[in-house]
């Protein structure tokens, strides 16, 4: 559908009248240093000012959860950071130049550095065990906030581990959806105009559901996924719950999609809206991708939801394309993702009644040009949905929900070993010199600069101003 400048102008206008209001109440809601939060957020600012400390963080980070005593960690704190000991501050210094790792300051040394893991993991992940899991949507549902849950994992690498991961998803489902049932209504977050919404939500991986899941084998792969993942969706459809499914490498995309097609147009689950799937914006395909989903919605004749992202793998892309000599799958631009999540937005809203908006971001320019094509399509409120990550942006969850948005919390869960690569994603998309949030939390930013439409940055860019 091609659009008149006019209504494109109107969007913008609006876009730019939106993104200036978040930001002035945003503006007045910053975590004091009285809170926890900013603290978190100060650390990781310092350690991620510095690209040689960032980079010894993410080794050591990364090797921790396979640390077993104190000594070891202080030995590997020691060798990685000794590296770059002129960038630390005087203390930490200090620190690794008195202590030896076999002594008690060694090991208090140690010990605080795996304290302090922790904590970072904390903040991104909800716990390992269902009822931890539990307690902290409960305290997300009292915040105003709905959830999905995602379970951590390593590759899947062998059959035993896909049953292992289809039975954590059986085991989530019938022991959350009972309780989460019982919850007293809340209006905003459990119906749209269409009717209820499940308040137990998962989210999951389709190549953890098969070792083997090979794009060279399609058919053998889908067999095998869609052995268990049936099981799942049955276990969903009877407690009320609703499965979404996440987008992985670019490898993986046209399996997962081809899939998810097959089995959702299946007899016994045709008819079942509460499911849904992830595209990605920093793919140029994402437009022509989600033409194929339209067209395969309206032959199915129940709509889906569509979680719209930028992407999450976009340095493993680039860097595993250049490796092999293969052309990049994704832009190489930052502007040029933006852009293509804003004409994707767009896609969505004018095709809401199919193919059902989730926008799932934390950039407000991002998610202000989404509130202005709703209101300019009149989509009403309850029927599109915002979504972000546990631990990321905690203001601007809380106020978009005060705004009367439904806001949907990726909450992920499992043990810290599994959990430590996403930890490490989480992390460089926190700190990237791109990131939305680093600008975002930089004092000095102008909103001018931060609420710029991507095309006109990308201009900027090509004219050197
Ligand atoms: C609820 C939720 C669920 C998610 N599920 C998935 C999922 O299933 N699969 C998945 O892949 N991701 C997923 N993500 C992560 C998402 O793709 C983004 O990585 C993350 O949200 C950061 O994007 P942003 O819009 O919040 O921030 P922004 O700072 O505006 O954007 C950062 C993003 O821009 C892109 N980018 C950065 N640098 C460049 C460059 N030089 N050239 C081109 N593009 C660049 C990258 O995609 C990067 O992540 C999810 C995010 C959310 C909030």
């Amino acid at each position: 559908m091609t659009t008149s400048t006019s209504v494109q102008d109107a969007v913008e206008a609006e876009t730019q009248r939106i993104g200036r209001d978040l930001w002035a109440q945003l503006e007045r809601r910053r975590p004091t240093v009285f809170e926890r939060r900013w603290w978190l957020d100060h650390i990781l600012e310092w350690a991620m000012a510095d690209e040689s400390i960032k980079v010894q963080m993410f080794r050591f980070v990364d090797v921790l959860p396979m640390l077993r005593t104190h000594e070891s960690v202080a030995r590997h704190l020691q060798e990685y950071f000794n590296e770059v000991r002129g960038h630390l501050p005087w203390a930490a210094q200090l620190g690794l130049d008195i202590s030896q790792p076999n002594s008690l300051l060694g090991k208090a040394l140690a010990l605080n550095a795996r304290t302090n893991a922790r904590k970072m993991a904390e903040r991104f992940i909800a716990g390992s065990k269902v009822e931890e899991v539990l307690k902290s949507v409960s305290r997300l549902r009292k915040q105003g906030l709905a959830f999905t849950l995602d379970l951590l994992g390593e590759a899947v690498i062998s059959e035993p581990e896909a049953d292992a991961y289809q039975q954590a998803y059986l085991d989530l489902i019938t022991g959350l959806a009972p309780q989460t049932n019982a919850w007293p209504e809340s209006r905003q977050l459990d119906r749209d105009e269409a009717g209820w919404i499940p308040r137990c939500n998962v989210s999951l991986k389709l190549s953890a559901l098969c070792s083997h899941f090979k794009p060279i084998d399609p058919e053998g792969s889908a067999k095998a996924v869609k052995e268990r993942l049936r099981p799942i969706l049955r276990a969903a459809r009877e407690h009320d719950a609703y499965v979404h499914v996440d987008m992985e490498h670019y490898a993986y995309k046209d399996l997962t999609l081809e899939i998810f097609k097959q089995v959702f147009m299946e007899d016994e689950f045709r008819d079942w809206p509460d499911c849904g799937i992830v595209i990605q914006a920093y793919l140029p395909e994402a437009g022509d991708d989600l033409q194929g989903l339209l067209e395969w919605v309206k032959e199915r004749g129940t709509p889906i939801w569509i979680r719209l992202v930028k992407g999450a793998y976009w340095d493993y892309e680039t860097v595993v394309a250049e490796y092999r000599g293969w052309p990049c799958p994704v832009y190489l631009e930052k502007w040029q993702s933006d852009d293509n999540f804003e004409r994707q937005t767009q896609f969505l809203f004018e095709n809401a009644k199919w193919l059902r908006p989730a926008l799932g971001s934390h950039n407000l320019r991002s998610l202000a040009h989404g509130m202005a094509w709703a209101k300019q399509l009149d989509v009403p409120e309850g029927s599109w949905e915002i979504q972000m990550l546990y631990g990321m942006a905690e203001e601007q969850q809380l106020l978009f929900s005060e705004m009367g948005y439904r806001v949907r919390v990726y909450t992920p869960f499992g043990e810290l070993i599994p959990g430590m690569a996403y930890l490490v994603r989480r992390l460089l998309e926190n700190t990237s010199n791109d990131s939305f949030l680093r600008h975002a939390y930089d004092t000095s930013v102008n909103v001018e600069d931060l609420f710029r439409k991507p095309a006109d940055v990308g201009a900027m860019q090509a004219a050197g101003t």
